[in-house]
């Protein structure tokens, strides 16, 4: 059957977990199981589990001492086996209707959003320290979001068919790339790393999954789930494991055909080039989807003088939830002379109700950062800032990673709006903040425009409608994402679809069918039902 309609996707209600709910209870009760069972986390290579013996271990960020498991981790010669396990897998997965391969992800969004959704939550809570709200919109909502919408996007894509003429039918067919796809996925969404994998999978393309480390807890669950779903051996291989050793071996493949990245614009800015450097190796030159750093702003117009309650909430959600880990955290500001001294107080008083602490504590707003790595990076930074004639800490940056990797909200403003700490992504909850006279607001923009090499996500607040109209219009490049009176995170599936220009990668929009046109390589067929018996034509008759 070719001609179904696929159900028409919504966006996947959040959960509220409130105080007596059945929800809440059972997210605890699997938060409390899966923090005493210790997680033994396989390769999966053409369906089947592989233990390698070369482990490493899963630990909560909040409680660094608390192991929840180890993973194996791939060798070259793993990657090897699960190239030919998704080159064998590719011509039935290739050839499976339309319609089949969608219910499987059909199927696996509805078993997150129900069977799974606690399983799914309290993995990505325990394992990458995201409180229960941040766990519930990133791997129960926009996980199910991006699966859902996706079959959605992709079938109109098969929809759009060519014009064909009297005696000619034309037609498109959507065929995967001739090679299979390398899935690197980040620690930060749990969501982007399913989307990684299946997005490219959906459109008939095999894959090999390289997951975060540090993610490796709950990207398991996301394979479990899919094979409850009834995805085929080998069409998605799971590869934990160091990055280069897993990249180069990858890479080394003729059968190499595309790569589908979300990470830092270092990792990418590496991969891009080892790529290039094997361009006329591959069978097909690779297609190259990336969704890397960010730098992303909050721009403040006088004229918001009447809401900076709705710009210091911003800035607090904007910066400080999950911990400043989202590529689209605001982490650079710029704000009005005549409206800094109110929106300092509103910040300072509204930061100092939030609390921070183990994500079991429902209380709790923010957690852990990622691990000892990031940790120690953003300290770096706070520690400069304290000694350094151009900032001042206005509030926050005290640490503590005796129990886990703690980085207090902080708030830094800087003299000079160069400086590094408004130009690099620090990713950890470091806001910081320029305060630029009134009558320069153009001059800021272009400030603003030009400061970082990156382009992902920015907001302006104001109700000039012609500050609003100034603002869009000059820093229309400054962000693939960008929001008039909100805070620049929180997009949606199907509503925002997301990704930004310059450093900030190739802006294929997750959750797009624009995405999705990257995944299938397109052949036209024209057939002539009706084909010429002579090579001649009519104007070279006689006169
Ligand atoms: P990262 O670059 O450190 O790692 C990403 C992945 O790359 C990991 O799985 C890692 O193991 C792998 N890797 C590293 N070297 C590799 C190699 N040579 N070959 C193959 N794989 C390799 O990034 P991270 O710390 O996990 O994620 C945070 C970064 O991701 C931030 O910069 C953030 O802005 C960005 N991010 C961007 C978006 C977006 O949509 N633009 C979304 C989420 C995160």
């Amino acid at each position: 059957m070719t001609h179904a309609q696929v159900p028409v996707a919504q966006n996947e209600p959040i959960h509220a977990y409130a105080p007596g709910s059945e929800e809440r209870r059972e997210l605890k009760a699997t938060l409390t199981r899966l923090a005493d069972a210790r997680v033994d986390i396989p390769l999966v290579i053409g369906g089947k589990q592989v233990r390698t013996g070369k482990t490493f271990n899963v630990t909560m960020p909040h409680a660094h001492a608390h192991v929840l498991g180890q993973a194996h981790e791939a060798s070259a010669a793993h990657v090897e086996q699960a190239i030919a396990a998704a080159t064998a897998a590719r011509r039935g997965w290739g050839e499976m209707a339309f319609p089949d391969r969608a219910a499987i992800f059909l199927r696996a969004a509805d078993l997150m959003a129900v069977k799974h959704r606690a399983l799914i939550n309290a993995s990505t809570m325990l394992g990458q320290s995201k409180v229960a709200f941040q766990a519930e919109i990133d791997a129960a909502c926009e996980a199910i979001d991006f699966l859902r919408f996706n079959v959605q996007f992709a079938q109109g894509i098969l929809e759009q068919q060519p014009l064909s003429s009297p005696l000619i039918w034309n037609q498109v067919d959507y065929r995967p790339l001739d090679g299979f796809v390398l899935a690197v996925t980040p620690f930060n969404f749990t969501a982007i790393a399913l989307n990684l994998c299946t997005a490219p999978a959906l459109m008939g393309n095999t894959v090999l999954f390289k997951p975060s480390n540090t993610a490796a807890l709950s990207n398991w669950y996301l394979m479990e789930i899919l094979r409850e779903a009834g995805l085929p051996d080998g069409v998605i291989n799971f590869l934990p494991g160091d990055g280069p050793t897993v990249g180069n071996a990858v890479l080394a493949s003729p059968d190499f055909g595309g790569l589908h990245f979300t990470g830092s614009t270092k990792t990418f800015n590496a991969l891009w080039k080892q790529i290039a450097e094997g361009v006329g190796k591959y069978r097909q030159y690779p297609r190259i989807v990336g969704e890397t750093g960010g730098k992303d702003f909050i721009f403040i117009h006088p004229s918001a003088s009447e809401d900076v309650d709705a710009v210091a909430t911003a800035i607090i959600r904007g910066g400080f939830e999950y911990q400043g880990q989202k590529c689209s955290a605001c982490s650079r500001v710029y704000v009005p002379e005549s409206l800094w001294g109110t929106l300092k107080g509103r910040l300072q008083g509204m930061t100092a109700e939030l609390k921070m602490g183990d994500v079991r504590d429902f209380r709790n707003f923010m957690a852990a950062v990622i691990d000892e790595a990031s940790f120690r990076r953003a300290s770096g930074y706070l520690e400069r800032a304290r000694k350094d004639s151009e900032a001042t800490v206005v509030f926050g940056g005290g640490t503590d990673g005796s129990r886990g990797w703690f980085i207090e909200p902080t708030l830094v403003q800087v003299q000079n709006p160069r400086h590094r700490m408004m130009v690099e992504e620090i990713f950890a909850p470091i806001v910081t903040l320029y305060v630029y006279p009134d009558g320069k607001y153009e001059e800021t923009l272009a400030l603003c425009d030009d400061t970082a090499p990156y382009a992902l996500t920015g907001a302006i607040f104001a109700r000039d409608r012609q500050a609003i109209i100034t603002a869009s219009r000059m820093l229309r490049h400054a962000a693939g994402n960008f929001y008039i009176n909100d805070k620049p995170t929180g997009a949606t599936v199907g509503q925002q679809p997301f990704g930004g220009g310059r450093a900030s990668g190739t802006n294929d929009k997750a959750g797009s069918a624009l995405n999705l046109l990257r995944w299938t390589s397109a052949r036209t067929i024209k057939e002539n039902f009706v084909p010429p018996t002579r090579p001649d034509y009519p104007l070279m008759g006689a006169e």
